[in-house]
């Protein structure tokens, strides 16, 4: 039964990588710009090698700035707006942009103004990238097991709702790279989870986050052809920031953008 669940939407994987100097993965299905980028193609070094995006982690700021500066370029977008990101559930609503921002406490990011790059900062948690093709708005949701029992996939969408008047029917999802089953294992996850997400357990206590993802998505009244998940586990593939792999790591980013 548990299997069956964590098995029931198995799709071809969403996205495809662009190589090059910079290189990133995007979703096939989505059509503004958007990345979600690995931790090749930056400049910093050590654990923090080479796309480090956060400056929150003991990395050298000037090389963050660097490396964010090579995000923007690559994507050709004019602002970034990024959080200085708690495991929360608070919406930041980013308009009348002219410069780049970092705002603290914050773990989704939603925006109308065309241009204005909304930044996710992972090292296992998911992206989500939120986008409402008629209303033309967007939201980028940073979602680790915290985020998700905080409620930050039902407050995000809210938020669009009020926000922009988005219906949710005509919303698409698009969940990065993050720990999948194999590698997301919760021994304490009778205290952790809400009774809501044991519906999800593997054997040896394992969960499949994504799907739980998935599932606050469609409750929220999604339709289940829009959304994507990769399926790519940011602690086995070792071109992501892991921290479950390695502690003390960079964090890499996914970013998206109105054009
Ligand atoms: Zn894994």
């Amino acid at each position: 039964m548990r299997r069956k669940h964590s098995t029931s939407f198995k799709k071809p994987e969403p996205l495809t990588l662009r190589k090059g100097a910079l290189p990133f993965y995007r979703f096939s299905a989505l059509e503004i710009p958007h990345a979600v980028f690995t931790r090749r193609g930056g400049v910093s070094e050590g654990p923090y090698a080479t796309l480090n995006l956060s400056f929150e982690v003991g990395d050298d700021p000037e090389r963050v700035k660097e490396n964010r500066r090579r995000i923007k370029e690559g994507l050709a977008c004019r602002y970034l707006v990024s959080a200085k990101q708690v495991h929360g559930a608070e919406v930041f609503l980013a308009r009348g942009l002219e410069e780049d921002l970092e705002v603290e406490g914050y773990d989704a990011l939603i925006t109308d103004q065309p241009g204005v790059g909304l930044l996710i900062k992972q090292a296992d948690c998911q992206a989500l990238i939120l986008y409402e093709p008629e209303r033309k708005a967007l939201g980028l949701i940073h979602a680790g097991w915290r985020g998700l029992v905080r409620g930050v996939i039902p407050r995000t969408i809210r938020a669009l709702r009020e926000s922009f008047g988005v219906s949710p029917e005509r919303l698409r999802a698009f969940i990065s790279p993050s720990l999948q089953p194999c590698c997301a294992e919760f021994r304490d996850w009778e205290r952790l989870f809400p009774e809501e997400f044991a519906r999800f357990r593997l054997p040896g206590n394992h969960f499949d986050l994504p799907a739980i993802s998935r599932h606050l998505l469609l409750k929220e009244g999604l339709e289940p052809e829009n959304i994507f998940v990769s399926r790519l586990c940011t602690r086995c593939r070792e071109e992501f920031f892991s921290y479950r792999r390695e502690k003390r790591s960079g964090r890499f980013g996914t970013l998206a953008y109105l054009p």
